[in-house]
């Protein structure tokens, strides 16, 4: 399949993908490492052939069935606030997508699990980390606002779709000292929170990091 071709356009262009991180930079993300490995990511073969050629702009673009795979600004915000306490062993993403973020995720923790609730995206963010060697992400086509009990407690959380409120699913499948980053509102915009575990206790302490803008996280399972 063509767009899952690795030497495309973005491989090339190495120059491309470090205007890339120097944007990211400029915009206040300093976790080296997180931005070593957006650097090494070949985001283009995470779209559809024809917006391949857009894959190393800073800007949300669409992945089919009215979803987006995230601005890289967002996956870097997202992934060094989850980081942010310490490195995290488990973590469980909610919203697959087109894989991206999860694969980013991948190279940084030892277990990534994955879910995502509209089946082909799923299939297809499955070839793509296949075909990156990324064995250590494991995916379930389910409904994430119930997490992934069986597989919990998480030392992190991120969700890449907002809900109008945080899903107590999702706190209770913090370990101790567990971090969630979410997006939270309804609307267009919503806030960006990092929602931490008080040790192990059941309370949780909320930061506001800023605006943004993602889909909602809907109920249910398509096929
Ligand atoms: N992390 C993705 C972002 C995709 S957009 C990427 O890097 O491409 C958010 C995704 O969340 C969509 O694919 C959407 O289908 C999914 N989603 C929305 N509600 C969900 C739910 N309840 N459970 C699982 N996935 C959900």
């Amino acid at each position: 399949m063509a767009e899952l071709n690795l030497d495309g356009i973005g491989m090339t262009s190495r120059r491309t993908r470090e205007r890339l991180i120097q944007r990211l930079m400029d915009q206040g993300i300093s976790n080296f490492h997180v931005l070593d490995i957006i650097c090494n990511t070949p985001r283009h073969i995470f779209l559809d052939e024809a917006l391949a050629h857009r894959a190393y702009e800073d800007s949300a673009l669409p992945i089919g069935y009215n979803q987006t795979l995230s601005q890289p600004y967002i996956v870097a915000r997202m992934t060094e606030a989850l980081l942010s306490l310490g490195p995290r062993k488990k973590v469980l993403e909610i919203g697959t997508g087109s894989g991206y973020q999860t694969a980013i995720l991948a190279q940084l923790i030892d277990q990534v699990f994955s879910v995502e609730r509209i089946e082909p995206l799923q299939e297809l963010a499955r070839s793509r980390l296949k075909l990156l060697g990324l064995r250590n992400a494991f995916l379930k086509h389910a409904d994430g606002t119930l997490g992934w009990p069986e597989k919990g407690p998480f030392d992190g959380i991120i969700s890449t779709a907002a809900p109008r409120v945080v899903p107590q699913d999702l706190l209770n499948q913090l370990a101790p000292n567990g971090m969630l980053v979410i997006p939270v509102g309804m609307g267009d915009v919503q806030q960006l929170q990092m929602i931490t575990r008080d040790g192990d206790s059941d309370s949780f302490t909320t930061a506001v990091l800023e605006e943004v803008r993602f889909v909602p996280l809907v109920s249910g399972t398509m096929s």
